[in-house]
């Protein structure tokens, strides 16, 4: 029906079938305006078919088209499948002329109100079929207004009605050249004809590109006697909806204004007074209007965005659709209306778009508080919108003191850099947004803050920040430290002062709740969580999750108090590695070497054990430093999990990410050398923020003194410039990472299952049930794992046999490297789960590089169609899905316990989500803020065929 008769003819169809007041008409059909646009006139018989029509409605109405004695007024109003808003407009009051006007004037005995339809008439009919520019109309009308006492439409004279028709008529005739149209069999055909052009109009053309909108589709275009709401105080026009579409609460919600007529409610010409007035003002219209609404509500399934009129005293209604609502709105609505009978928990569970959820869960700002703070002059700036939320805090401007304040004297911060750094992470931690000068919507505030759900607005280039006097100016304001500043990482505005948020709380959101629950019912895959912190497996927890699918060791790396255990682990790693090599051939060479080759051998070793024992408590020493640390980290996190799985990922970026930049260094090296002759030089060069910490470094180097400093620094940072230079990797993506590392440097990751095995000993003997699964990244070819695995698991077992505790555990591996998709029969030999890192398998597959690819090219071929979405966003079914499919048929053939999931980002992505649940998945695993999102999206991925098969039936 909708096909054909378009949304609006169809419910005009039905509404008339149930019963409802609805106003006789006839719908012009999509294969009409189909055929009219192939040929640019109206085909064969339409016309006849439209007088036919009208014929009808004259019939029942017992009025007829341009009729002095009574004359017919229609409508024509166009009416697609999908609702296209502002794209082609509606034509109302045809019929009217000189000869109509008075006639219609004196039957209904009110002049004034036939001018007012008149006037209307020409203005629309003008800008709507005539493409005249609708403020040449406006302005008339106001200069009209201004002489009146109320300045209001209403007020206007039907003298004045009269004048404005005149001059109306004037503009058109200007305009179009040629005169009004005074034959209503004209002013018919002329509507239908732009209501069937404007479907190929450019607006809507771009609109149908831009919403996906196929353009084969057509318009259908409607024709119906008019009602009329411009009749005097017992008449106006209004819009209900039967629930309220912000909250969801059940109660007719809406504007209606009296003595009005078409879009003025809309246009806000006069104030509008709430639906809920009309209880008390008009009981039996309100009555009316209550059991139309619920009737048109339980017929249609859905809430309903209803337009109605009433004519003296009686109600018409002229529209109804399903009606928009906000995310929690539709969540209430959904789950009121299964408890009502109205629809299944299924449809429920299905109303709901999954990332709509997010929006519940996330603090917003007062929209009313946020519209004073405008007024006031509160809006300092806008940047990008890196991640959703709103926050108000102080501004502070360095981590530490973010850390200070909202760790220990629990104040509300914002912390504000240029950019920020993984330096700066137990900063981001504790402060409620972060606010940036630089970077994109991938930069490293973006990607930390959205991983956390901590409100962020990036790139922000209007304002300024000065760390050394601390604070920030935007034009001629200066917010200083500890300034109040608000910002809305939904929308990218900053503002000055505070702005109450609403605080999301999970546990009170008890609509949400349930619909999660019904969700689990249905769904088959699990939802898992991707967290490096006890603090974020305790917030997946709440929201559902059930494992931890992708915690990251390295991040724990990071954290400024570990930085320089780990600088100096790294930088003896690669010599140790040389030197105990030597020293471990040198030792078999003395096995069997001959008596006289012997002292020149012992000599060579007795140069080399120094050296490697230095070495040794340099790496080792480091590394056991570390472990000690990392014990801490695992214990955390398994007994927030405890009783869940929690997959910890062995360290998988190159070493020379946790080291300084190579440019950096190489900068600073340069100046020290050129200022050692004068160590002023750099104070009087020094300019941005970076230079002024350079300069504190050198100084703090030898307490204070400049030149000292200078002497002391440039052999150290010589040196790490060097271990930088020979790290140097042309592709680090594709270089010495992931499980290479780990069998390169066997001692880093003995340490870190070391530290696991330690932990979860620790915790099963206090009596608590942990499970942890270990996970290798990149492997490409088994034998790495095999390598790999052995060494490890032998580690665990040597740790639990040390405590005396047995612990369930699983090792596994990531399956990001094509390859490994490929010979996952081979691979799950020796892997008892895998785990799907979308993102590097999207890379290798593609041969993308993501960080230069998205900054790069992606989006232009997102643009130009190339690739139809950005596939790091959304998994590429042909591509990326085909391996992952390979994968899980030839992994399960040889384990068919074998667990497999997903870790990369797509795990939170819905569409993904599907092809997840189609391949099989056990779980996805995603960020804990998008658990209850990833919760509902596998129960529309497990539902969503079922209602489609049944809809084919
Ligand atoms: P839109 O698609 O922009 O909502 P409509 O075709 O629904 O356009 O028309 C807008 C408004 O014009 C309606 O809400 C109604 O108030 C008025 N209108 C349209 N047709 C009639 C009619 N036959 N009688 C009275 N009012 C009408
Ligand atoms: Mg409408
Ligand atoms: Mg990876």
């Amino acid at each position: 029906m909708r096909d054909l008769l378009g949304g609006k003819g169809a419910g005009l169809a039905e509404m008339t079938r149930l019963g409802l007041p609805v106003p006789p008409g006839f719908t012009i059909t999509t294969k009409a305006c189909n055929a009219f646009s192939r040929k640019g006139r109206f085909p064969p018989g339409l016309w006849k078919q439209v007088e036919e029509g009208v014929a009808a409605i004259e019939a029942r109405t017992g009025k007829k088209l341009g009729d002095p004695a009574r004359p017919l007024l229609v409508s024509v109003r166009s009416g697609a499948k999908f609702s296209m808003p502002g794209m082609m407009d509606t034509v109302l009051n045809l019929g009217l002329n000189d000869v109509t006007v008075p006639a219609l004037g004196g039957l209904m005995q009110d002049h004034r109100f036939a001018w007012d339809a008149y006037r209307r008439l020409v203005a629309m009919f003008g800008r709507i079929v005539k493409e005249i520019d609708g403020h040449r109309f406006e302005a008339v009308l106001e200069r009209y207004k201004e002489q009146t006492a109320g300045n209001k439409d209403t007020d206007l004279t039907t003298d004045m009605l009269r004048s404005i028709v005149a001059e109306f008529r004037e503009i058109y005739r200007k305009e179009v050249g040629r005169e009004f149209p005074e034959s209503p069999k004209e002013q018919l055909r002329e509507a239908i004809a732009a209501v069937l052009r404007s479907w190929n109009g450019k607006r809507a053309v771009d609109y149908r590109n831009f919403n996906k909108i196929p353009h084969h589709l057509g318009t259908a275009a409607n024709v119906q006697a008019m009602v009329f709401g411009n009749m005097g105080h017992d008449s106006g026009t209004g819009v209900a909806f039967t629930r309220n579409p912000s909250t969801g609460a059940k109660e007719l919600y809406g504007e209606y204004l009296a003595n009005a007529q078409g879009e003025d409610v809309v246009a806000g010409i006069r104030t509008p007074m709430r639906i809920v007035e009309l209880k008390d003002r008009a009981p039996e219209l309100y009555e009316q209007l209550a059991r139309a609404a619920d009737l048109l509500e339980r017929h249609y399934r859905d809430v309903q965005d209803i337009e109605f009129t009433l004519e003296g005293g009686k109600l018409w209604i002229l529209q109804t659709r399903s009606g928009k609502r906000s995310a929690r709105a539709a969540v209430k609505i959904a789950v009121d209306m299964a408890k009502e009978g109205i629809i299944t928990k299924q449809e429920a569970i299905l109303r709901v778009e999954p990332l709509h959820v997010v929006h519940l869960l996330l603090p917003q700002f007062d929209e009313k508080a946020k519209s004073a703070a405008r007024k006031e002059g509160r809006f300092l700036a806008r940047g990008l919108n890196a991640s959703p939320g709103a926050a108000s805090g102080y501004a502070v401007f360095d981590p530490d003191e973010a850390e200070t304040m909202g760790r220990d004297e629990k104040k509300p911060t914002i912390l504000v850099r240029v950019e920020t750094s993984p330096d700066d992470v137990h900063g981001i931690l504790h402060s409620k947004g972060v606010l940036t000068a630089r970077g994109g919507a991938t930069s490293h505030a973006a990607v930390v803050t959205r991983g956390l759900g901590i409100p962020c607005v990036t790139g922000c280039e209007a304002i300024v920040v000065d760390y050394d006097v601390g604070e920030f100016r935007v034009r001629d304001k200066v917010i200083r430290r500890g300034d109040f500043v608000s910002i809305d990482g939904t929308t990218g505005e900053v503002f000055e002062g505070r702005i109450p948020t609403l605080e999301p709380d999970f546990r009170k959101e008890a609509d949400l709740q349930t619909l999660l629950e019904w969700a689990d019912d249905e769904r088959m895959l699990q939802v898992w969580a991707n967290a490096d912190y006890p603090r974020d497996a305790e917030r997946a927890r709440e929201f559902g999750a059930q494992g931890i699918g992708l915690d990251r060791t390295e991040h724990m790396f990071m954290e400024t108090d570990r930085l320089d255990i780990v600088h100096e682990m790294i930088l003896a790693a690669p010599e140790y590695r040389r030197v105990s090599a030597e020293v471990r051939a040198l030792k078999a060479e003395m096995e069997t070497a001959k008596e006289e080759k012997r002292p020149a051998l012992a000599k060579r070793l007795s140069l080399l054990e120094p050296v490697l024992e230095n070495l040794s408590r340099r790496y080792l020493g480091s590394l056991e430093k570390l472990g000690r640390l990392q014990k801490e980290d695992f214990t955390g996190i398994l007994r927030v999990m405890q009783g869940l799985p929690v997959i910890i990922r062995l360290i998988d970026p190159p070493l020379h990410e946790f080291l300084p930049k190579y440019e950096t260094l190489l900068v600073e090296v340069t100046k020290l050398t050129l200022a050692r002759g004068d160590p002023d030089v750099l104070v009087r060069t020094a300019r941005s923020d970076e230079d002024q910490a350079f300069l504190e470094e050198v100084r703090e180097a030898a307490g204070g003194d400049l030149a000292r400093g200078i002497e002391a620094l440039i052999p150290k940072k010589q040196m790490l410039l060097e271990a930088v230079a020979a790290s140097r990797e042309t592709n680090p993506m594709l270089g010495l990472r992931g499980c290479r590392l780990g069998i390169l440097f066997p001692e880093i990751t003995e340490m870190q299952v070391r530290a696991i095995f330690e932990a979860a000993c620790q915790l099963a003997k206090e009596g608590l049930d942990v499970r942890p699964e270990i996970m290798i990244p990149l492997a490409g070819h088994v034998n790495e794992l095999k390598v790999a695995r052995e060494a490890l698991e032998a580690e665990a077992k040597r740790v639990m046999e040390r405590e005396g505790v047995q612990v369930a555990y699983k090792f596994g591996t990531m399956i990001e490297i094509p390859r490994a998709a490929l010979t996952a029969d081979e691979i799950a030999k020796y892997a008892e789960f895998f785990s799907f890192g979308t993102n590097d398998l999207t890379q290798t597959t593609f041969g993308y590089s993501r960080d230069d690819a998205e900054g790069k090219f992606l989006l232009d071929y997102v643009e130009k169609a190339i690739l139809p979405f950005n596939p790091f966003q959304t998994l590429d079914r042909e591509g990326v899905g085909q391996l992952m499919r390979v994968c899980v048929q030839k992994g399960r053939k040889v384990r068919s316990d074998l667990e497999i999931g997903i870790c990369g980002e797509h795990g939170g992505d819905p569409a993904s989500i599907e092809l997840c649940h189609e391949l099989g998945l056990d779980y996805v695993s995603c960020s804990p803020f998008r658990v209850p999102v990833a919760r509902l999206a596998a129960a529309h991925a497990k539902l969503r065929p079922e209602v489609e098969r049944m809809e084919d039936r």
